[in-house]
């Protein structure tokens, strides 16, 4: 955590250089940029020689996945859904699955937490990056939504909730059907402890909201910043944890319940409009979600992280390294200024 008096935003980064003789038998410098998170304190690298490395298997988008087409084998096509995915319990509702015009959600077989589901866009199986139907995708989120109002109701206690999406087996996802995962649980992970009390201690020290602020500081500094949909503020992160990461920031809102149809709407415009930017790098698998502790006194302000995972093709290799499992430093290629130059033009309709 970071020791700066946490009522005042720092940008830090600091520039590094490493200095070898390169294969030619010059004496070169190269340079590193460390960046700490105004959010978190926790650091970050980009190691800029790597910017013009073209990655093996980003020539190109990647061919869909070998079962893009086997619908027949996924537990989560129509007709089989209906027998092969479990059921919500009946304390928690009188229809074993919910639905939301063609979403439907069920319990995960698999669960991570005590409220642990999976909603799914619609009877599509296989949908390419950027490619998904802004109404299937917004229901989506609005069914998941609508559940997690079901587990408030139930136990009010499991206030730590979350809607995450892995999209390809290379950003975790283990069926290809698009869905989104959606957890409660009485215990924080830690990105909801830890994003709790910063918020909290923010607004008690400055009267003000720590994602709020975040994005009046973004807004007027503009490299970063990215554009608008509807009421969510769209930016690259200052000090990404992954790659190409952007941000879309919720302000003043501070629970699911407070997201209205439209703001559904409007963040899978800009979900999508990000996809698009990425799929523009020939980057087929992303991880996206929100987090929210559902709590009165909470100032944590909704704010959807997207990032690009590794591409979901052969001989791909991984984005994390031994740096990121055994240092904890994410380390990226370039300036979250260019991906925010590179994203504006996904924004501009
Ligand atoms: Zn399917």
């Amino acid at each position: 955590m970071p020791t700066a008096q946490p009522s005042e935003l720092r940008f830090d980064s600091q520039t590094i250089s490493a200095r070898f003789i390169d294969p030619s038998g010059v004496i070169t410098e190269q340079i590193i940029e460390i960046r700490t998170s105004p959010i978190t304190g926790r650091t970050c690298r980009i190691s800029f020689s790597r910017i013009d490395e073209k990655e093996p298997g980003t020539e190109s988008l990647p061919q869909p996945p070998p079962d893009a087409d086997k619908t027949d084998q996924c537990p989560f096509c129509r007709p089989q859904v209906s027998s092969k995915t479990p059921q919500l319990h009946p304390e928690l509702a009188t229809s074993g699955r919910m639905v939301l015009g063609d979403s439907l959600l069920f319990p995960n077989l698999f669960p991570y937490g005590s409220y642990s589901a999976v909603s799914l866009f619609d009877n599509t199986h296989f949908v390419e990056i950027g490619k998904a139907s802004e109404d299937a995708y917004a229901n989506c989120f609005l069914n998941s939504s609508r559940y997690l109002a079901k587990i408030s109701a139930h136990d009010p206690k499991a206030v730590y909730m979350a809607i995450t999406q892995n999209h390809l087996p290379s950003a975790g996802g283990s069926l290809i059907h698009p869905h989104l995962q959606i957890n409660a649980d009485r215990l924080p992970a830690n990105h909801q402890r830890i994003l709790l009390q910063r918020a909290n201690r923010f607004h008690q020290q400055s009267g003000s909201y720590l994602f709020s602020s975040y994005v009046e500081h973004e807004i007027a500094a503009g490299s970063r910043y990215i554009g608008t949909t509807g009421s969510w503020e769209w930016m690259a992160a200052f000090a990404p944890e992954g790659f190409f990461e952007i941000w879309g920031i919720l302000p003043q809102k501070t629970s699911f319940q407070q997201v209205t149809v439209s703001d559904w709407g409007d963040l899978v415009r800009g979900i999508l409009n990000t996809q698009r930017f990425y799929r523009s790098l020939c980057r087929n698998g992303y991880n996206l979600g929100l987090l929210s502790v559902e709590i009165p006194s909470s100032r944590l302000e909704l704010r959807i992280v997207m990032m690009v995972r590794s591409n979901y093709a052969p001989w791909v290799r991984s984005d994390h390294t031994g740096f990121e499992v055994v240092l904890g430093d994410m380390t990226t290629f370039n300036a979250p200024e260019q991906t925010a130059q590179w994203a504006r033009a996904f924004f501009s309709s």
